[in-house]
């Protein structure tokens, strides 16, 4: 078997999904198994709906009728006059999404968030399926929540690797084209869950890993991984082999082209992963595998916006040592909170975060409560791995303020107050 993976982007119209058809008859899809993720900024809009659902109950049916407006849309330009079925299906889909929050009383916002968001992905892969059998591509639509089990972690779900290996083998057992989603799996009390924004990448991971897949490739808007966001870097590299190593380095700093929860499983089979061009098909990518660290050898560039910086230090003069270290990473992790970058003196403490899940303002209270707490907002975090003299001077001619800054080997690190 092999396992693709068509993002977001990839799906963002009509055009997209007969662009995948193309690829696909390109590639041949035989004995395949493709995840798919939302359409577009789908998952975006379903959590601004969930968010009208707990603040603002009047808009929260104006939000859902735009979404499903918008993949009527999709579905009439795909399917013209024979879109009846294939509406009905999408729309018994959003109903569901009706009937969860009109009989649920919980107060839970992750748990919440994971029954109606799960839904884009249902959503997308029922209008993909449909489409591919239209133009006479037999395949089966597999929903992921059958065989992708994991824990109750809602919004960042833990996966049960043993069941969820069993179950993809049987789902997938004979059968040769396999349509499923990204993104999302299911708890063993049978409610949705979701593996983290952006996380249909790790998703083909889990399966291609049940499966010991021969390859995964993931489709982008992009030739393969470049050397820098090429939305924040011009005369970017593309990077033709990475090692599992190297990429879960570059995953983990924030090159946000691979969901850094992805190589590892690929890593454990060894199951090289191909980063491709959904415009260019036959171009070669990047291949992410057993062999070379990085080539061609050059300093790649990552930057992590809407950082908070954090100075700590005791309000008794103590110094910052095991004692008042623990006490910080223990409200770190109630509170949820993305450590990214941490450096440490003998009276200050300095923490670079990510407020993911909205908590800084009870994390800054309890901080307060024992330390003296300094707070820059709205930082950057920038990465060079495999940084060299002119990479350090590049970077510091192009950002404002450096706050922090760290070096490795191999890695250096600023945190950065931008430019007005
Ligand atoms: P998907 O459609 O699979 O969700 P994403 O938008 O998540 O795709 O990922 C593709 C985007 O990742 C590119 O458009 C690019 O802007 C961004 N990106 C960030 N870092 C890199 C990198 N190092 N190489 C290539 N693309 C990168
Ligand atoms: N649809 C999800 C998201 O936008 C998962 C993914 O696209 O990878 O985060
Ligand atoms: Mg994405």
């Amino acid at each position: 078997m092999k396992v693709f993976k068509f993002g977001g982007a990839s799906v963002k119209d009509a055009a997209g999904v007969k662009n995948i058809l193309r690829v696909l008859r390109k590639t041949g899809f035989e004995d395949t198994l493709i995840v798919v993720s939302a359409m577009g900024k789908t998952t975006n809009a379903l959590e601004q709906m969930v968010h009208s659902f707990f603040e603002n109950k009047e808009q929260f049916p104006k939000d859902l009728e735009k979404v499903r407006e918008d993949h009527y849309h999709i579905i009439e330009d795909l399917f013209e006059f024979e879109s009846g079925a294939t509406k009905q299906k999408v729309n018994t889909l959003f109903e569901s999404i009706m009937t969860f929050l009109k009989a649920t009383n919980s107060n839970d916002y992750s748990l919440v968030y994971d029954q109606v968001v799960s839904v884009g992905e249902l959503v997308s892969t029922t209008i993909i399926s449909d489409y591919m059998k239209r133009e006479g591509i037999k395949n089966t639509w597999l929903d992921a929540r059958e065989c992708i089990k994991t824990d109750a972690y809602f919004r960042d779900a833990n996966l049960y690797w043993t069941d969820t290996e069993e179950s993809v083998k049987q789902a997938v057992n004979g059968k040769s084209t396999i349509i499923s989603q990204g993104f999302i799996g299911s708890a063993s009390n049978g409610l949705s869950t979701t593996l983290g924004r952006e996380g249909s990448d790790y998703s083909a991971a889990i399966f291609a890993y049940a499966l010991g897949a021969d390859s995964v490739t993931i489709w982008k808007d992009v030739p393969g991984v470049l050397n820098g966001d090429p939305r924040k870097f011009s005369d970017t590299v593309l990077l033709h082999q990475i090692s599992y190593r190297e990429a879960i380095e570059l995953a983990f700093y924030g090159a946000s082209v691979i969901h850094p929860k992805t190589i590892q499983p690929l890593q454990r089979k060894e199951i090289p992963l191909y980063v491709k061009s959904f415009d260019n098909p036959e171009n070669k990518g990047t291949a992410v595998s057993r062999g070379k660290t990085l080539h061609p050898k050059v300093p790649c560039y990552i930057v992590k916006n809407d950082q908070t910086l954090l100075k700590l230090s005791s309000k008794d003069f103590s110094f910052m040592v095991e004692d008042n270290i623990s006490q910080i990473f223990a409200l770190l992790h109630q509170y949820r909170m993305r450590v990214e970058m941490i450096q440490n003196s003998a009276i200050s403490f300095s923490i670079c975060i990510y407020n993911k899940y909205c908590k800084l303002e009870p994390l800054l209270q309890a901080l307060k409560t024992k330390f003296k707490v300094d707070v820059v907002d709205g930082v950057s975090l920038y990465t060079i791995r495999h940084f060299d003299k002119p990479a350090i001077n590049f970077i510091k001619n192009k950002v404002g303020e450096i706050l922090v800054e760290q070096r490795t080997t191999d890695t250096a690190q600023f945190v950065v107050r931008e430019l007005a």
